[in-house]
């Protein structure tokens, strides 16, 4: 049996509790952002105007709702 002060305790208490709250905190974020990437994939920039749209998925060509022009399927090269 490991043997401890009554005192150290509450510090050892805060520290699992801080670390699950880390834990936790990290475990959302990375969700976020895997949401977010793949989110960021689905969508196309029109080439005409550069607006951003979620393109039909499957599609080759899509059309762009705000001029009408036909835009090539494309994934963003920075993400
Ligand atoms: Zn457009």
């Amino acid at each position: 049996m490991i043997r401890t002060e009554i005192s150290f305790l509450p510090l050892l208490y805060a520290a699992v509790l801080l670390t699950a709250i880390l834990a936790l905190w990290l475990t959302g974020a990375w969700r976020e952002w895997r949401r977010r990437r793949r989110e960021w994939r689905e969508m196309g920039q029109c080439r005409l105007c550069a607006t951003w749209v979620r393109p039909v998925t499957g599609a080759e060509l899509w059309r762009c709702p705000s001029c009408r022009a036909l835009n090539e399927r494309t994934v963003p090269a920075d993400l």
